[in-house]
């Protein structure tokens, strides 16, 4: 059976904190919800999260402080573990020739 491998995308990304800007971001207090409980995946206070907003009925991703938030060339913004992050993604540095070139 033929083999295949994905091809690489460059996309942009920064690890968030609540001072990071990000404009597709609004912090926790932007946000009609109390702010005092943990949460369950982080155990940090729920006033230290973001929100990314998909619009329209989608709910709004949470954004634990020191996750990724990802945009991808297609316009999505997503938000993303660090561990996962850092087991499948690695810096680019512009004009660094990716394995799978052509598309
Ligand atoms: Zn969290």
């Amino acid at each position: 059976m033929p083999k295949y491998i994905l091809k690489p995308i460059v996309f942009e990304a920064v690890q968030w904190t609540p001072t990071t800007k990000h404009e597709a971001v609004t912090l926790h207090a932007m946000h009609r919800v109390a702010g005092g409980n943990i949460c369950q995946e982080c155990h940090q206070f729920d006033r230290l999260h973001g929100f990314i907003d998909h619009g329209g009925n989608t709910k709004p991703t949470r954004v634990c402080p020191g996750d990724y938030v990802v945009t991808h060339p297609n316009g999505g913004v997503y938000a993303c573990k660090p561990e996962d992050f850092e087991k499948t993604c690695v810096p680019y540095e512009e004009g660094t020739a990716l394995m799978a070139g052509k598309s």
